[in-house]
């Protein structure tokens, strides 16, 4: 049985999501924390529940997803696990987080890199890499079969998509991944995403205002 615990971290409100399972082993899922204030936040949390952190994974390599990364391997001494495709993306980080005002921004050197297909394990808990592409070039997802989970990053959200602006961004691959890789999944499914609240394929499937299955002709 997995615990979920979201936190809205940095000016972008994002979802860094803490999961653990039965075990109190956890995974942390972008860590977004730059504040002390929103590092303590989250290391109170895993103090107090006394969960054991096995692996920091990144769904993508933006900004505000990577934000918390150095102080998380810092402070849990866990690996951090990155999308392969995306490691390009993740790395151009440093340049322009200045910009954003984020200057404080270090650079955290992934221990691992992930593919399609490949799997994370924690305590008793498998998931499944997704590659979806599409708002960034090498976008993935986390996906729990059993449990019927996903942390789907910035591809589906709520009621919309992410962004396909920014560099390696492309909307006619999100639309692909969307169709392609996770309506597929069952209609139960409860969709964790980077931004915002959770909902499920189902609902997404049927309402989404961008990629619902009623829009293909
Ligand atoms: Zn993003």
């Amino acid at each position: 049985m997995l615990s979920i615990h979201a936190f809205e971290f940095n000016a972008f409100a994002e979802n860094t999501y803490l999961v653990s399972d039965e075990t109190k082993q956890a995974v942390i899922i972008d860590p977004g924390c730059y504040s002390r204030e929103e590092q303590r936040t989250l290391s109170s949390y895993v103090d107090e529940n006394k969960l054991v952190i096995k692996y920091i994974l990144n769904t993508h390599g933006h900004v505000d997803h990577v934000l918390g990364n150095d102080f998380a391997k810092d402070k849990f001494k866990a690996p951090l696990l990155i999308s392969k495709m995306d490691e390009a993306t993740t790395r151009a980080v440093r340049n322009y987080a200045p910009l954003y005002g984020f200057d404080a921004y270090r650079e955290a050197e992934p221990d691992q890199l992930l593919s399609e297909g490949e799997v994370v394990s924690f305590g008793n808990t498998t998931w499944k890499v997704l590659f979806l592409p599409g708002h960034s070039p090498g976008h993935i997802g986390f996906y729990d079969a059993n449990e019927k989970v996903l942390f789907s990053g910035d591809v589906l959200f709520a009621q919309s998509i992410g962004r396909t602006d920014l560099p390696g961004g492309n909307f006619e691959t999100l639309i692909n991944s969307i169709h392609q890789k996770l309506f597929i999944l069952p209609d139960e499914v409860v969709v964790y995403p980077g931004h915002g609240p959770s909902t499920t394929i189902g609902e997404e499937k049927i309402s989404n205002p961008f990629c619902a299955l009623s829009l293909i002709r």
